[in-house]
């Protein structure tokens, strides 16, 4: 499962190993050197996850961390701490700021993927399932492919995240500004109608198979992907 992974590490050398592991698993990487450089990716864009080095210039990590916390765009980011053997002691803080986990340098690339894994599971189970299937619509995030009775639906990488998130997040109603956050991971740079576009192509794109109904229009709120037929159509 790719994510996309916010790096804070001040250390060249071991922001490069991580980022160069991480990359060769498959994750979206953005570098940061320090917690200002860190804020202003996670302002323009929402990581899937956080690995913070706890000692840092400037804000430490541990700072940074809170600061995450207390925001709530961002309280529920992930984050693993990094941290070196010598600061074993603050583990212990460092889980009780919010940290999900830590790791203790050196590591492994191995483990440092496992570990980010276990994270993503267990924050976001629904999103780490291999395969979703509602209303007869099944799609396999391993394999990239949407199926309904054995057809298989086209979609663009957009439509598929979309639908993605829709499907593991089923029965509830999203406003456009929740599937920004949420799909294109970008509040900044997208209009809200950027949504609406992508909907349908959604809807057009599941048309061949008559799976279209099941993306559903909750007027003045937003979008929901449901089995259920009774609700109102938009
Ligand atoms: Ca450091």
């Amino acid at each position: 499962m790719a994510a996309t992974i916010l790096v804070v590490e001040d250390e060249p050398a071991i922001q490069e190993l991580i980022s160069y592991s991480l990359r060769q698993a498959g994750h979206a990487v953005f570098d940061a050197r320090n917690a200002e450089q860190a804020m202003e990716i996670v302002n323009n864009a929402l990581p899937d996850l956080v690995l913070l080095d706890w000692m840092l210039p400037g804000m430490s990590g541990v700072e940074f961390a809170r600061l995450l916390r207390r925001v709530s765009r961002t309280k529920t980011i992930p984050i693993i701490m990094l941290t070196a053997r010598a600061e074993e002691g603050d583990k212990v803080s460092g889980l009780e700021i919010g940290a999900d986990d830590y790791i203790t340098k050196p590591f492994s690339p191995r483990e440092l993927l496992a570990r980010i894994k276990a994270v993503l599971r267990r924050r976001s189970p629904a999103a780490a399932d291999d395969i979703v299937e509602i209303g007869g619509l099944r799609l396999d995030s391993a394999t990239h492919r949407v199926t309904a009775n054995d057809n298989e639906v086209t979609l663009g990488p957009t439509e598929f995240r979309l639908l993605h998130f829709l499907m593991t997040h089923a029965e509830r109603v999203h406003s456009r500004s929740q599937l920004l956050d949420q799909v294109w991971g970008d509040h900044v740079f997208v209009e809200d109608r950027t949504v609406d576009v992508h909907i349908r192509r959604l809807r057009k794109a599941l048309e061949p198979v008559n799976k279209d109904e099941l993306v559903q229009t909750v007027r003045g709120s937003g979008y929901r992907l449901s089995a259920s037929q009774t609700a109102a159509m938009g």
